[in-house]
């Protein structure tokens, strides 16, 4: 675990307290996940590259969109409830604000670094601009033991996190968003901490509780998009929801909603995972009874028999990725499905629910076998339109009920969707390749528009 927690005493650390007992609420269902996001940097890098060089793009430009705008990395000194001071690193990658104010999530995860911040900070880049909303990429993270925190504790991290960086915040700046192990009550800190110092500003984050400006249907909007993904997608591949048999990994946000969701079209989840393990049912596993098993406590891979599904049995996090499917959703981690496994992978259909679920060596073995991958920057954009209405509601000061929002979300994705997938029919390539080809134009016509240094 990467917190530095002082060993001897320092100007810094208090007379050592014994360790206390960590709080009750501490959640006791899941185990710490392994490093996410391994293979990010290099995969992200290499599907620019390969747009890049469909399109022409001259090495000063490729390095101009390649290389982060700013990057923000704060030191941030905490007193833990063991009574030691742990030095925590913060960091801010804002890659390209060329289509607007930089935008994307904040993680606390105890491997956070500024490589893979800079990672997903140019995916958000080239995400924003495939889906056509009017931002720039970014992401930001603490490298903090979440799951083992306190309330308390992970309040103070943020406030300390938000006074350090605030100068490079703001709603026309940059609008953080919650991503893995933060949440709205975490962006509400993060709002009401900008706003002690800039007068309140709602707009300065998104995913907040909808009692404090946060919009409708932001909760569900990812997995959402997921599905209007598959929807898309199914349509090509003639794929019959009634017949559709899907395996979802993570049950977090994304593959919770992606899983209730899509159930609701027909479609038979057969098998489901998180970090306690991987339950699978040829039956079909009802993912609303599943939800209402781990809301009340129950681990995922204890999910009973018999409540809500039939045949449940617990599988490997790996048998899940190999299950007889039609839908492989991985919507946990980065380098999920890696040259290690792809092999296995038996689903017609990959839809990246995650970011860089799929490494690039992967993604070239599946497109060789003909599975059907559609990309992260087009598949879990959900999220990020959705964040781009709460901002709009947020600066018009009013807001659309969740009909209205998940509306205007369905028809964004299927026109993204559709763009995307008109490009790569025309030019026989991936849907990712024309994906990112998409993305890298927008983001270089609005340089020259601008007339940004580097992009004449
Ligand atoms: P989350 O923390 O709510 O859920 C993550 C889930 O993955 C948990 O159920 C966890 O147990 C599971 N998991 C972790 N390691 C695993 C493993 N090895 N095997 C199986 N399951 C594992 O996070 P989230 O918000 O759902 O985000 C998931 C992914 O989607 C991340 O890559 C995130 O960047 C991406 N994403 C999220 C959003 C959003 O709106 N939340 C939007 C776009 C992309």
């Amino acid at each position: 675990m990467s917190v530095h927690a002082a060993e001897a005493p320092t100007e810094l650390s208090p007379a050592p307290t014994p360790p206390t007992e960590l709080p009750a609420s501490t959640p006791p269902t899941e185990p710490p996940a392994r490093a996410p996001e391994c293979a990010s940097a290099e995969s992200v890098e290499r599907y620019l590259d390969v747009a890049a060089d469909r399109l022409g793009l001259p090495d000063g430009i490729r390095t101009v969109v390649r290389t982060p705008e700013r990057e923000v990395h704060v030191q941030l000194p905490i007193r833990l409830r063991d009574g030691r001071m742990h030095v925590f690193s913060g960091y801010r990658v804002q890659h390209n604000s060329t289509r607007g104010p930089y935008k994307g999530g904040i993680r606390y995860e105890p491997h956070v670094s500024l490589e893979e911040m800079r990672a997903l900070a140019a995916l958000m880049t080239w995400k924003t601009a495939i889906v056509n909303v009017p931002f720039g990429g970014a992401k930001g993270g603490v490298d903090c033991p979440a799951k083992d925190l306190d309330d308390t504790e992970l309040e103070l991290i943020t406030r300390t996190f938000v006074d350090k960086i605030a100068d490079v915040l703001g709603p026309t700046r940059d609008i953080p968003a919650p991503d893995v192990n933060t949440d709205a009550g975490v962006m509400a800190w993060m709002m009401d901490e900008y706003g002690k110092l800039h007068g309140d500003t709602p707009a300065v984050v998104t995913g907040k509780p909808v009692s404090l400006g946060g919009s409708l249907g932001r909760e569900s909007a990812t997995g959402r998009g997921v599905v209007h993904a598959y929807t898309e997608a199914a349509r090509t591949l003639k794929l019959d929801p009634g017949a559709t048999r899907v395996a979802v990994q993570g049950f977090g946000n994304v593959g919770s909603w992606t899983a209730r969701v899509i159930a609701g079209l027909g479609c038979r989840l057969v098998g489901v995972s998180n970090t306690s393990g991987a339950i699978a049912s040829d039956v079909g596993i009802d993912p609303h009874a599943l939800v209402r098993h781990m809301a009340a406590g129950g681990r995922l891979v204890e999910y009973p028999d018999g409540a809500g599904a039939v045949g449940v049995q617990a599988i490997s996090g790996e048998e899940l990725l190999a299950l007889d499917c039609d839908v492989l959703i991985p919507a946990a981690l980065g380098g999920a499905i890696n040259a290690g496994n792809v092999d296995s992978v038996r689903a017609r259909l990959v839809i990246e629910g995650a970011n860089n679920p799929i490494t690039w060596q992967a993604d070239e073995a599946l497109g060789d076998r003909g599975v059907l991958v559609v990309p992260d920057v087009l598949a879990n954009a959900g999220g990020v339109i959705v964040s781009y209405f709460e901002w709009a509601q947020n600066l018009q000061h009013f807001s659309w009920d969740e009909r209205e929002v998940n509306d205007r979300l369905a028809k964004r994705m299927r026109n993204a969707y559709a763009e995307v997938a008109q490009r790569a029919g025309a030019n026989r390539t991936s849907l990712r390749v024309a994906a990112y080809e998409l993305g890298v134009e927008r983001v270089l016509e609005a340089g020259r528009l601008r007339r940004h240094r580097g992009y004449a």
